[in-house]
């Protein structure tokens, strides 16, 4: 797929080169060049230094949420950012800009939005929140932020760069939010989060939705790592409640870099009211706006973007369409199936224990052995089996810390002498897991 790609650049780059010369012959300033022997030299050397990654585009790396993007988003990337369009206003990249406003239209409409929304693309998801929570703060200036304690580290941050009082939402056994503890006239906004950065745990929005109806509260969705997984929401594969109700939210953030097979540089926020486009008015003297068509940047939060992001979401979103049995959802469905025959093969495991049933595609779990009783063997143990994974490059996992009393909870058997537990964790983003995920389990097994 690399070389289709590569390909597809060249033919590509060929047909740029044209256009570019079609505006006469210029020469390249000599302080630009650049001699073949010192090029060859440096990227000798670059490709040496990128070796020491951990292999990210390989089924064996099943650690943290990072994979590489597909060779067509990347050749699409590489190709508009020869020309480096900067998707502020229509004049920095018109056709760039008109892609962007094409991909959002497209997925506004698959959180159910419809027609009536306001959105772009983001640097990344933080970002994406920060104007989120940016919006909900002017919305209302006197009321503060709730989210919950599996809630991403950021929104607090956030929080605190825009001064908006925050409260954290305990959350009950079962999963649902103890909302009885918090004062709803307090409240402008709240964040749920589908599909949590940790377990990937999806939030109950149903009843959010209910209790935010019921008293004037804003609804933000934080869906940065889960809003791909919209895709299987009428599907057996998970439980579709709060997906199908994404359109009630006021805001939703998605990362097309995480499960969109994006490179970093693309998050996105979509508001269901196009009014609140009044808190961004601004009439800097530097911008140099040439017709009154929606000039992105007149909506965003940041100035400058990568035009190239917008073309190379674009190009993804023509080969895989947000779609239930073609596009994305077959590649949802092979991760989310990959979480699950991990989890069914653990639990037939004498050495590993899965932590919980997942409910995407990031599985908990903890190595034993005949004689562990207690937490603090449990963390050794982990520690020990991600370590050796990597000094053996047969695996790569991720640890994941859990309070101990959460922990004692679901396996009461072990003794809690540590205040939190360290489990391992895996982030199944690559649909070839699916085959490879016996495999992995029974080198993990091995090392034990
Ligand atoms: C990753 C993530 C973020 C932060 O997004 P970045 O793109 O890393 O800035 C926010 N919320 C959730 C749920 C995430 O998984």
């Amino acid at each position: 797929m690399d070389k289709q790609a590569k390909q597809a650049l060249d033919t590509g780059l060929e047909s740029l080169q044209n256009w570019k010369e079609s505006y006469g012959a210029w020469d390249v300033d000599s302080t630009l060049f650049v001699s073949d022997s010192k090029a060859e030299e440096v990227f000798t050397r670059l490709s040496q230094r990128l070796k020491c990654n951990y292999p990210f585009h390989h089924p064996v790396y099943a650690g943290q949420m990072l994979k590489p993007p597909h060779p067509i988003t990347w050749a699409a990337y590489a190709m508009a950012m020869s020309i480096n369009p900067n998707n502020h206003a229509l004049d920095g990249g018109p056709p760039s800009s008109e892609m962007e406003k094409e991909v959002i239209t497209e997925l506004a409409d698959f959180f159910g939005y419809g027609k009536n929304y306001l959105g772009h693309l983001t640097a990344s998801g933080t970002i994406a929140n920060l104007e989120a929570l940016w919006i909900a703060r002017e919305s209302h200036p006197d009321k503060m932020i709730a989210f919950s304690s599996n809630s991403h580290y950021t929104h607090e941050r956030m929080c605190g760069v825009l001064a908006v009082d925050s409260i954290k939402i305990p959350i009950l056994e079962d999963g649902s939010f103890d909302l009885d503890k918090v004062n709803p006239d307090g409240v402008g906004t709240i964040v749920v989060t589908l599909g949590t950065t940790g377990l990937g745990e999806v939030e109950p929005l149903d009843q959010v939705i209910l209790w935010a109806k019921e008293h004037g509260v804003r609804i933000h969705i934080d869906a940065a790592y889960g809003g791909f997984f919209r895709t299987l929401k009428d599907s057996e594969l998970i439980d579709g409640t709060s997906w199908k109700l994404m359109q009630e939210a006021d805001s939703i953030v998605v990362d097309p870099h995480k499960h969109g097979l994006q490179p970093y540089g693309c998050g996105c926020v979509l508001f269901k009211d196009p009014e609140v486009g009044r808190f961004y008015k601004h009439d800097s003297p530097y911008t140099y706006f040439t017709s009154d068509d929606l000039h992105l940047g007149e909506i965003s939060l940041e100035c400058s973007r990568a035009g190239a992001a917008a073309v190379a979401l674009w190009a993804t979103l023509q080969c895989f369409p947000l779609k239930e049995n073609e596009g994305f959802g077959a590649i949802m469905a092979k991760c989310r199936q990959a979480a699950l025959k991990g989890y069914s093969l653990m639990e037939n495991s004498g050495n590993l224990v899965p932590y919980k049933k997942p409910e995407l595609d990031i599985l908990g779990y903890f190595p034993i052995h005949q004689s562990t009783k207690s937490t603090s063997q449990i963390s050794e143990l982990s520690k020990k089996v991600f370590e050796k994974g990597m000094k053996d490059q047969s695996f790569y996992l991720s640890l994941f810390k859990v309070p101990s009393l959460e922990f004692k909870r679901l396996h009461s058997e072990y003794e809690a002498d540590t205040e939190t537990v360290t489990i391992l964790r895996s982030v199944f983003m690559r649909p070839e897991q699916l085959d490879f995920v016996g495999e992995l389990i029974s080198r993990i097994e091995k090392v034990i």
